[in-house]
């Protein structure tokens, strides 16, 4: 027996109805490159997504096209995010911060169409597009009639364009967007999110306990609409009809924190490295910048260290929650809210939940499993997260040869290191790639340079493991002190003396002046692999006992097919 339900699609096209009948007043605000803030209401917004989608249209943009964006956080690109989908066009965001090599990959795999450019970001678009086999259309949004030859007009196709009427009959399992993950660990690979998966996405990622917003709070993504959907928070604002923020180019810390201010921003998210760069500004200069309406700051993409936690909390006020997740699942996969039952915990141990990368969201099953099997979630040892749900990708985009992300049971492997404690807490201790292979047993980078962030004299710290003549590899730390701070490569090493086994503390420690990022914001840890590569290989004698032998091996697992 079948229920007896209507059968509505879930499309992106119900978000912008929704927000057009309710909250239309509404205002997206940003700021542009002359660093003035527009504020349009969302009526206007979603009015001019209409008739950019009819620009397109016009253009002869069909079902299933990808429109490429190469664009920062700005209410164009949140017209972009409505007019394509709700066409039934693919909305294709790149990463602007890659090299032209990986840009023109991902367009020419892709197969974009139409590519839509910020004008400041032209002289980055020169570098590539000569070599872009399938665009046709080149559309520059802040225009003034730059661009190269025959490249069209933003605001002339918001003028010009005829409303859509957003009603096409849109599956729900058609295309609703594209986005490469940002190559961290390889080529770039395509992922493809649904209506259906974003939608969804949308819906839980509003519940409280996650990002929780209503139509009373003001958001700010820190984190680029081209870095995974900005975690969903463009859709989910306009769905919950709360004021939406957006940087523009402007993402160094003053700019930031004094858009908050003067916005009223109530809830935000970003990258640890950012939030990094923010606490050190308000260590230096709180009293410049009122964040009093601030509820919920929200920190993912990489492993937040608890020190940064402790610092917001105890020094300014401001709660961190932890999330994690990947391009790959949409991109929110959990979140570490504390539990009724963790209200009344001692704050050291709430602020060690805190620092976990959280419990699955609704409709998200995680597992962790080595070559024994699923393990019990006993936080033991460290074995190979893998997660399924609706909004988890089943395969990426024409790349047959990746396969083997995806298990025979229906499953993906992460590529991230974890355990999984009795609540249902995941600690992701490593990316498989990343952990440190050390006389057979394995070292969490993750753990190490988050205890040295935890010093106070510690700005910043990666740590990577280097090959190693005697124990295959060891730990070398980078450490970037606080401006004024001395610190040496002995106290680094008696810090953590405290906290890990011998065998798991840095035989190498470097004080730099920087850590190289990716393009998201992240450690670069290949980089800094290659740039030290003979660190140990030069620096040890290979009779020498530079490091103890292990002394007290923890539990540690290799991973299936590792
Ligand atoms: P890329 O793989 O290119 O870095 P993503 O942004 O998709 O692009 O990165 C996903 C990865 O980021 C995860 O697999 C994980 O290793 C890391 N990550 C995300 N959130 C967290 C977190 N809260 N703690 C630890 N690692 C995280």
């Amino acid at each position: 027996m079948h229920g007896l339900m209507m059968d509505v699609p879930l499309t992106i096209p119900l978000i912008a109805r929704h927000a057009e009948a309710l909250h239309g007043g509404k205002i997206v605000a940003s700021r542009s490159p002359d660093r003035s803030v527009r504020r349009l209401p969302y009526a206007e917004v979603l009015g001019r997504a209409r008739r950019l989608a009819g620009s397109l249209r016009h253009l002869g943009v069909r079902r299933g096209d990808r429109v490429a964006t190469f664009c920062w956080n700005h209410h164009q690109h949140v017209e972009i995010y409505f007019a394509v989908p709700c066409m039934g066009a693919v909305v294709h965001t790149l990463n602007i911060r890659l090299g032209p090599e990986e840009l023109s990959y991902i367009m020419n795999h892709a197969g974009d169409t139409v590519v839509i450019v910020d004008r400041v970001l032209l002289p980055a678009f020169e570098r590539f597009r000569d070599r872009l086999t399938s665009v046709r259309e080149v559309i520059v949004v802040d225009g003034n009639g730059d661009g190269p030859p025959g490249a069209l007009d933003y605001e002339s196709l918001i003028t010009a364009g005829i409303p859509d009427p957003f009603e096409e009959s849109i599956e729900e399992r058609e295309a609703a967007a594209m986005c490469y993950t940002s190559g961290t660990t390889g080529r770039p690979r395509g992922v493809v999110y649904s209506h259906r998966s974003q939608l969804l996405h949308t819906l839980v990622i509003l519940q409280p306990g996650c990002l929780g917003v209503s139509e009373r709070d003001t958001v700010l993504p820190v984190v680029p609409m081209f870095h995974a959907n900005a975690w969903g928070a463009p859709y989910a604002a306009t769905f919950a009809g709360a004021n939406q923020v957006h940087a523009g180019p402007y993402l160094d810390p003053k700019s930031i924190l004094e858009l908050m201010s003067s916005e009223r921003v109530t809830a935000t998210m970003g990258v640890p490295t950012i939030w990094m760069g923010i606490l050190q500004e308000l260590d230096r200069n709180a009293v410049a910048y009122d964040l009093s309406p601030l509820k919920q700051v929200m920190i993912g993409g990489a492993a937040v260290p608890e020190a940064l936690i402790r610092a917001f909390a105890e020094r300014h006020g401001i709660a961190i929650t932890q999330g994690w997740g990947m391009t790959e699942t949409s991109p929110v996969g959990s979140i570490s809210y504390l539990t009724g039952e963790l209200a009344d915990a001692p704050a050291d141990t709430q602020y060690a939940y805190r620092a976990r990368a959280g419990r699955p969201l609704p409709l998200v099953e995680v597992r962790v499993r080595d070559e024994t099997g699923v393990r019990p979630w006993d936080d033991s040892g460290m074995a190979e997260l893998e997660v399924r749900g609706p909004w988890v990708a089943a395969a990426y985009y024409n790349a047959p040869e990746t396969g083997d992300r995806f298990t025979r049971d229906g499953w993906f492997k992460t590529g991230d290191v974890a355990s999984i404690d009795a609540r249902g807490y995941i600690a992701i201790r490593d990316r498989a790639k990343d952990v440190i292979k050390s006389g057979g047993e394995w070292i969490s980078s993750v753990a190490l340079e988050n205890a040295i962030m935890g010093m106070p004299t510690v700005a910043e710290a990666a740590v990577v493991g280097l090959s190693h003549p005697r124990w295959d590899e060891r730990p070398l730390a980078l450490v970037v002190l606080r401006e004024g701070c001395v610190c040496t490569a002995d106290a680094v090493r008696e810090h953590l003396a405290s906290q890990f086994p011998k065998w798991w503390l840095p035989d190498g420690v470097e004080f730099v002046p920087a850590i190289p990022k990716t393009s998201v914001g992240k450690f670069q840890k290949r980089e800094i692999r290659d740039r030290y590569r003979d660190y140990f290989g030069q620096c040890v004698d290979p009779g020498a006992p530079v490091a103890a032998a292990p002394e007290r091996p923890v539990a540690a697992t290799k991973l299936p097919n590792a």
